[in-house]
């Protein structure tokens, strides 16, 4: 028998066994008026539990089920043990959404759900970032309220998403940033908007184009410098020696200035590579900077008055090769932007526990506005003099990797007319300290056995 028919059945039966017995006792009437009573009773408690059924539906809070009298006592067990399962998965269902919500938020790109009519149903942090929106205040708005811009309006009524649109965006928090959007349909025409920031790759790309553009145009001149003497050499019947001798001297000279742009680009190839990990010796600086000196004097062939003050015998870790260039770098274009009997002075000292190294020259000097655009691959203050000289426009753009690579700074002071100070500030917890004995060993007979001033004039 169905159990829910056990109480029913059991309660018609108790009436029946008080009622029936007084039928031949006391007769017809009164059986009638007990079973009218049992009956009236009955109905009172069904219209109880019924009222507190209706209230508690007025208000169906999962802790306030009624516990109910007679067979109500089952079905409002059945009722609380039924919320109280709804009430856990209703809890485990909020608790995904929050996850969910989450997870959303955390997402590096900018995401906005749409239903059928483009209407915003949710929308992530980044979203609210880029396209300017609210998620509370502009839920069920029309995005194309929001988000105006024509080609975007476009495309989301278009409908064809294959391919992704790049925007510009002005916000008022990021400024301006340009964002590849990427709409994806899914179930009853609903909508996804995605966008991602694609700023900095665009930056790299116009950088890239740039760059080749500057690399072409640099090596036009010699190019057709060497393509005018050869077409000239070839058409001579009778070569005059000492044309020809002159032509070859000066397409050497073409050749060198190539040959140095490679290099260049080469070194700041390798640098920008990701792959090169920056190696960590104990670079004998004291050692290297005077090997700068030897060179900058045989660079110079006379011409200024260069000298060399070593304070510290402090050595740096890093890589020997690539401190070697930069610095290198440094001291070049000092004699090279600096006129004949002009001064220069390499410095290796310790400020500020801060190790530094700084060339000083009484050359041309830099006026103010150019000094942040110096370190920029091929700018040039004045495009001549640097090619005169055999600039190829990359050098103090090493300078930066190199140094940055070390964690150094390049500070850069000049005044036009009067000269220049380029140092590299290095971080105290670069410094090594070198006994005597090795800088001795590793360096040149003048190689400083102390922390004193060794100045040295070149003349
Ligand atoms: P370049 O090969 O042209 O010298 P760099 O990158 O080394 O290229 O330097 C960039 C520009 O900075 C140079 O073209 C020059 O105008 C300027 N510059 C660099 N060093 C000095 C200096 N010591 N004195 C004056 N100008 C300098």
């Amino acid at each position: 028998m169905n159990p829910h028919w056990r109480k029913p059945l059991l309660t018609i039966a108790i009436v029946a066994a008080v009622v029936l017995p007084i039928w031949p006792i006391a007769g017809k009437t009164a059986a009638l008026f007990v079973a009218c009573v049992v009956l009236a009773l009955l109905l009172a408690q069904h219209l109880y539990n019924f009222s507190l059924f209706h209230s508690w539906l007025l208000d169906p809070r999962p802790d306030s089920v009624p516990n109910g009298t007679g067979s109500w006592e089952q079905l409002f067990s059945y009722l609380h043990r039924l919320v109280r399962r709804q009430g856990q998965t209703e809890a485990r269902l909020q608790e995904a959404l929050l996850r969910f919500q989450k997870a959303g938020a955390a997402l590096p790109e900018a995401v906005i759900l749409l239903d059928a009519d483009n209407r915003i149903d949710q929308c992530n942090p980044k979203a609210e970032k880029y396209f300017g929106l609210r998620a509370a205040r502009d839920r069920g708005q029309q995005i194309t309220y929001l988000v105006r811009q024509p080609q975007f309006v476009e495309y989301l009524q278009g409908g064809d998403f294959t391919t992704p649109l790049n925007l510009k965006f002005q916000t008022g928090t990021v400024g301006e940033a340009i964002l590849s959007i990427q709409i994806v349909a899914y179930g009853d025409s609903d909508k996804l908007v995605l966008g991602r920031d694609i700023t900095r790759w665009e930056r790299l790309e116009t950088t890239r184009r740039d760059f080749v553009a500057n690399v072409s145009h640099e090596l036009r001149t010699p190019l057709t410098v060497l393509n005018g003497f050869l077409e000239t050499l070839t058409d001579m019947e009778q070569p005059d020696p000492a044309m020809t001798r002159r032509s070859l001297d000066l397409m050497m000279q073409q050749c060198v200035r190539m040959n140095h742009l490679v290099e260049d680009l080469l070194t700041l190839s390798r640098l920008e590579s990701t792959v090169t990990p920056l190696r960590d010796d104990p670079v004998p600086v004291c050692d290297l900077v005077q090997h700068l000196y030897q060179d900058a004097l045989a660079l110079s062939g006379g011409k200024h008055d260069i000298r060399l003050r070593l304070e510290t015998r402090v050595g740096l870790r890093g890589s020997a090769e690539e401190l070697r260039s930069a610095l290198g770098n440094l001291v070049s274009n000092a004699i090279r932007y600096t006129p004949e009997g002009g001064r220069i002075e390499l410095h290796w000292e310790m400020r500020d526990h801060a190790p530094v190294f700084s060339v000083t020259d009484t050359g041309i000097g830099i006026e103010a506005h150019h000094i942040d655009r110096l370190t920029e691959r091929f700018y040039r203050v004045d495009r001549s003099r640097s090619r005169e000289t055999g600039g190829t426009g990359l050098g103090l753009a090493i300078v930066k990797h190199v140094l940055s690579r070390h964690h150094a700074r390049l500070e850069i002071q000049s005044e036009p007319g009067r000269g220049s100070t380029f140092a590299a500030v290095f971080p105290p917890d670069r410094t090594v300290i070198f006994d005597a004995e090795d800088i001795a060993i590793s360096g040149p007979a003048a190689a400083p056995r102390a922390i004193e001033d060794a100045t040295t004039a070149a003349s």
